[in-house]
């Protein structure tokens, strides 16, 4: 492979800080200004790290998606999940839930009840991975992975590492299947990992770092903390270590090329779905969650 294929930083940017749910700041390098689309990609939040006091820890409660898919990746702390659909869950450290909200799901992603009660760390990431037209109205599903499953490879000299959340790495492949080519890798790098990874060439490529620095490209370009960078063309990639090291993950996918229309909780194709989303929300088309069994789980009052 020339040289000439590695891919390049293209742009960077800064996450910005956001105020998400019932309260929560996420850092969100997408959509940020000077990043508004990363086609398929449509969101990225890091939500912490964040050390909550008692009492303090805010989720996000009951609310509906429809059009795409949210991807839930944690690394500290616990998020309690439970949907219209009777589906309900706990996602732990390490653990990815790969939902397809498809045609449409009501639901609530809260910082476990200890943690609520009494205090603790948060941190992860959610990922909004959108659906193509096709695809839009399929049957919700969930894909949850708990940390264990989710494959792990090292570079030969021991200085990289990454967890395979979607797509291939070092050899290793991932354990979910996605509707559309998509690449979800966690990647640590310590001073002096150097990395060539073949990507297709037809994906788009968006790197956020979330520790450290890491290098991108054979140019070498800097990438910090909080920053993301989306790559040009080529057939690979390459991530090198700096001094400190560095972590970060790497999403790639297929552009769609379609129209996007937007509504909060709903990404369809045209200002007409969006509308629709709504009023079939509004009329409970999207259900509801039913909670007679969670009050006495959680020990609440009736
Ligand atoms: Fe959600």
């Amino acid at each position: 492979m020339s040289d000439r294929t590695v891919r390049e930083p293209e742009r960077i940017v800064t996450a910005h800080r956001q105020t998400e749910g019932g309260g929560f700041i996420v850092r969100r390098p997408l959509p940020t200004r000077g990043l508004e689309h990363a086609d398929p990609f449509l969101l990225l939040d890091e939500m912490g790290p964040v050390d909550y006091a008692p009492g303090e820890a805010v989720g996000a409660p009951d609310h509906p998606h429809r059009g795409f898919e949210t991807v839930t990746y944690m690394l500290e702390g616990e998020f309690e999940h439970e949907d219209s659909a009777g589906h309900r869950g706990v996602i732990r450290a390490g653990d990815v839930q790969w939902m397809t909200a498809g045609a449409g799901i009501v639901h609530s992603e809260m910082p476990a009840a200890h943690i609520r009660r009494d205090g603790g760390r948060v941190h992860g990431f959610q990922l909004w991975v959108n659906l193509p037209a096709r695809l839009k109205m399929t049957r919700p599903r969930y894909q949850e992975v708990p940390a264990a499953a989710i494959p792990e490879a090292t570079s030969a000299d021991g200085r990289a590492r990454v967890r395979v959340i979607a797509g291939q790495a070092l050899g290793v492949s991932a354990a979910i299947d996605t509707l559309t080519p998509i690449v979800y890798q966690d990647w640590t790098l310590q001073e002096g990992a150097d990395v060539r990874l073949p990507l297709p060439e037809d994906h788009a490529v968006l790197v956020y770092v979330f520790q450290g620095s890491v290098a991108l490209g054979d140019s070498g370009t800097a990438v910090r903390d909080g920053q993301a960078a989306l790559l040009g063309q080529g057939a690979a990639m390459r991530l090198r270590g700096l001094p400190g090291g560095g972590r970060l993950l790497l999403l790639a996918g297929v552009p769609l090329r379609e129209p996007v229309a937007r509504y909060g909780p709903f990404v369809m194709n045209t200002v007409d779905e969006l509308a629709q989303a709504l009023a079939d929300h509004r009329s409970g088309r999207l259900g509801e969650i039913t909670r007679t069994a969670v009050v006495g789980r959680l020990g609440g009052a009736p």
